[in-house]
């Protein structure tokens, strides 16, 4: 994962210090010493995070902080606010400026990583969305992308997950009413649960009593329901390896016992805010623009859209010096399927491919119909490898089960994928579509069923 990093601190030294402990991570880092001075640069630079210091001459950190979340252009940036006491009314301070997250002086560098890295995932996830809503905007000619900025946290259905029930009864008082909490204390229970209720968001105490507390996370993460869910632990001193580990896994945030207060309605109310913001911006892409930019059969973006998004993510990944990588996927023999059982039954299998495909694909990857029986996945921020072991899962979940019609017949299918990336004088997204268009044609003629990458 890489991202832009502004620092904001009126001390050389405390810039250094966490300068080097960022570039160490390979985060691309801009320095500020003055909030003018950082007002600026977010003006007019990309900026993906910024470690603002409270106390700076002039402007502090919570007008800076105020200004940034005030500005439409720059609101959606996240904002760690660092402060150099513990001091509960310097939350509070920053939790009205709009800070999305706090770290303490001296900082601790596993502190600092997982704040950024967890901020920095969100951000990447949001800004797809930004921009998916925006592309399809242009083309439905709708204003429709709505005002984000008053999403509120009232009501939200919050699920605490510990086997110490008088623990978990504190934690629900510090957040009702505002949120709505059950809690359970059987781990398996909770997994069950989530797939039934709509949560939206888990605390789960790694002191489970016996239960591993990372594999209830995968588990959670695991199911439909729980998939983008956000989890705040609740951890020890003790589990810090496994807080790591855990965020890794994909938790989205941790909080060390003994659980302070403001921290915790802080923490919860970021991360709920954020789940509702993404599943807004789903909303609106899939209702207010589904017609112009939605394949009427299978409900992945049409052709006109992915054209038009690839257009955009390929300058931007270009820019950003981002790898992104491009997948072709065609139906074996989908025409003897025609023949043999009719165009309907053909249809049905196309209905229930594209669903594979996106089962099998990441969040943020782009799926699209792009005619006929050809399909099309958009990976950004992603290696060879990963982008391999997706096109892999995609071409074994097609082969691995028959593709039932609504008429009842079980058919087998196979898929050719032909996969490139946007290195060595990619200088066009035309040029990036037709090297994974080559490497489909080689997927078919080495004989269908394979994933091939393109050579260059
Ligand atoms: P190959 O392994 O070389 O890809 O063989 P193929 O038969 O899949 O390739 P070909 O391009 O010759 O045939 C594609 C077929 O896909 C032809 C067409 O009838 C079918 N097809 C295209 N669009 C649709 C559709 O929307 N519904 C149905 N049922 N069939 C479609
Ligand atoms: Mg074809
Ligand atoms: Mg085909």
């Amino acid at each position: 994962m890489t991202a832009r990093v502004l620092i904001v601190d009126d001390i050389p030294i405390n810039v250094k210090l966490l300068e080097t402990r960022l570039v160490a991570e390979y985060f691309t880092v801009l320095t500020a010493n003055s909030g003018a001075q950082a007002l600026s640069i977010c003006d007019n630079e990309e900026v993906d995070i910024i470690l603002l210091d409270v106390m700076m001459p002039e402007m502090d950190g919570f007008e800076v902080c105020r200004r940034l979340k005030a500005n439409p252009k720059t609101h959606h940036i996240p904002v760690v606010m660092v402060t150099a006491l513990d001091q509960p009314s310097d939350r509070i301070a920053g939790l009205e400026a709009g800070a999305d997250e706090f770290l303490s002086k001296p900082i601790d560098a596993v502190q600092l990583l997982a704040r950024v890295k967890s901020l920095v995932r969100l951000k990447i996830l949001t800004d797809e969305l930004r921009s998916r809503a925006a592309t399809g905007q242009q083309i439905a000619v709708e204003d429709s992308l709505r005002v984000m900025d008053n999403i509120g946290v009232d009501g939200s259905a919050v699920l605490i997950v510990d086997t110490d029930v008088r623990h978990a009864g504190r934690i629900k008082q510090d957040l009702e009413p505002t949120h709505k909490v059950d809690i359970l204390a059987d781990p398996s229970e909770a997994v069950l649960q989530v797939a039934e209720k709509k949560y939206e968001l888990i605390i789960l105490s790694m002191a489970l009593n016996g239960h591993d507390p990372l594999r209830v996370c995968s588990q959670l993460r695991t199911l439909e329901q729980g998939r983008n869910i956000p989890i705040i632990l609740i951890a020890e001193d003790a589990n810090k390896d496994q807080v790591v580990r855990g965020l890794e896994l994909g938790v989205n945030d941790f909080i060390m016992r003994p659980v302070e207060h403001h921290e915790l309605v802080a923490r919860v109310r970021t991360q709920v805010r954020r789940f509702r913001y993404a599943a807004e911006l789903r909303d609106s892409v899939s209702s207010t623009m589904q017609l112009a930019i939605i394949d009427e059969l299978t409900g992945l973006y049409n052709r006109r859209y992915f054209d038009r998004h690839l257009d955009l993510m390929f300058t931007k990944a270009q820019q950003q010096g981002r790898k992104m990588a491009v997948m072709m996927l065609d139906i074996d023999f989908f025409k003897m399927v025609n023949d043999t059982h009719g165009h309907e039954a053909g249809d049905d299998i196309l209905v229930e491919f594209a669903k594979r495909i996106q089962k099998n694909i990441r969040g943020v990857d782009l799926p699209c119909r792009y005619g006929g029986e050809e399909f099309v996945v958009l990976m950004p921020d992603t290696s060879q490898v990963s982008a391999g072991n997706i096109a892999e899962r995609v071409r074994d979940a097609v082969e691995s089960a028959p593709f039932l019609t609504n008429s009842g017949v079980a058919i087998s299918i196979t898929v050719s994928a032909g996969v490139a990336l946007n290195v060595g004088g990619i200088e066009e997204p035309k040029m990036l579509l037709k090297k994974a268009d080559i490497a489909l044609y080689q997927a078919k003629h080495d004989g269908r069923n394979r994933v091939v990458f393109d050579a260059a």
